[in-house]
């Protein structure tokens, strides 16, 4: 039987008006060099041979907790696993927020997953934008506490590189005890742990911690991702988490990843990674079209270009995907380069050069 049906009428209202993050695979493109959002550029090579799939796994599968736990120097009950750090940022808004009471913070230019989130359950957003150095406007997170519930702090920043200070940091757990969580977002730590605050949840219960195993562990396409936090705030956050958040073979391979081999490959990935950061970072700060590298302790760099948007063009149209980081605020001609292997450094060295 026909009936006149209109999703977009039934949708709730936010969700109407919503536009989705546009995640780097869903922008397309066709290229051999990916360079847009942020993986490692090589696969590692993983045996799966788990039968029991007619069973359904642990919600929180002890391999893979008590490999985390002992990674970051935690309690187990510190850890919590889900689908990546993506589903941590939701779970924590879901969790937190009210809609059409709290609000969330979060310190633009930085990652758009926060503002997606607090969008998708209609709840209000604090953009408080970072200072011209990209260090945290501390006196205006100050104003805007009242009815804040969570702060999303991204460090090192994404796309911008920097590693928030942590005075700042400490000033915003202060002046929130008791009132919000502060959620630092470390994606990126591995490149530079020496700036990990997970020492601090030991003084600070308001403290959350964000990780991923897309990074440095180079398992994007596992979708697995961690947050730290105090036992009570993870014992919130398994209220509302999914009751099998991982699949088997997810929570498997987590498992091997993250025992001490695992961690040691982890490290030399690193160690290849910060080298090719270094060499391209040289390679492209003199040349005329470039006005600035943008320092960085990450697996990617922001370069500001004298004319980004022909740069992208013209990388794209051979094949080399980047980031267009243009359209963020204080980001104008500015496109985000994550770091591949040596060759695809140079491809990137090449194509630029050929512009100038
Ligand atoms: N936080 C930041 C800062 C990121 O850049 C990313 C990945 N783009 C994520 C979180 C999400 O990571 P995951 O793949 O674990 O969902």
């Amino acid at each position: 039987m026909s009936q006149n049906f209109n999703a977009a009428s039934l949708a709730r209202e936010n969700v109407k008006v919503m536009t989705p993050y546009m995640s780097a695979r869903r922008l397309g493109g066709n290229g051999d060099v990916w360079l847009n959002a942020n993986e490692y550029p090589t696969a590692p090579d993983f045996q799966f041979n788990e039968r029991n799939l007619n069973r359904y796994p642990e919600c929180q599968p002890a391999a893979v907790i008590q490999n985390y736990a002992a990674y970051s120097g935690l309690t187990p009950e510190q850890v919590l696993v889900c689908r990546g750090a993506d589903e941590s940022i939701e779970l924590l808004i879901r969790a937190f927020c009210e809609p059409g009471k709290d609000a969330m913070m979060y310190c633009p230019p930085t990652y758009g997953m926060y503002s997606v989130s607090a969008e998708t359950f209609g709840v209000e957003q604090k953009k408080i934008m970072a200072l011209p150095d990209w260090s945290l406007n501390v006196d205006a997170i100050r104003e805007n506490l009242p009815n804040t519930k969570l702060i999303y702090i991204c460090s090192p920043n994404n796309p911008t590189g920097n590693i928030i200070d942590n005075k700042a940091l400490l000033e915003v757990l202060e002046m929130t005890a008791g009132r919000a969580l502060v959620v630092v977002d470390e994606a990126y730590i591995e490149f530079c742990p020496q700036y990990s605050v997970t020492s601090w949840l030991a003084n600070y219960p308001n403290l959350v911690i964000l990780r991923t195993l897309s990074k440095a562990f180079a398992l994007a396409g596992l979708r697995c991702g961690f947050t730290l936090a105090a036992p009570e705030v993870i014992e919130i956050l398994l209220k509302v988490i999914a009751p099998y958040p991982l699949s088997t073979p997810v929570a498997m391979i987590a498992a091997k990843a993250l025992d001490s081999d695992g961690i040691n490959t982890m490290k030399s990935r690193v160690a290849i990674i910060s080298q090719n950061r270094i060499a391209l970072s040289e390679a492209l700060r003199d040349l005329p079209v470039v006005e600035k590298v943008y320092p960085s302790e990450t697996n990617y760099i922001l370069v500001r270009f004298i004319d980004g948007a022909k740069v992208f063009k013209a990388l794209w149209d051979k094949g080399i995907i980047l980031r267009d980081q243009s359209k963020q605020p204080g980001l104008v001609n500015c496109l985000r380069i994550t770091i591949g292997t040596e060759t695809e450094n140079v491809r990137v060295i090449e194509a630029i050069e050929a512009l100038c």
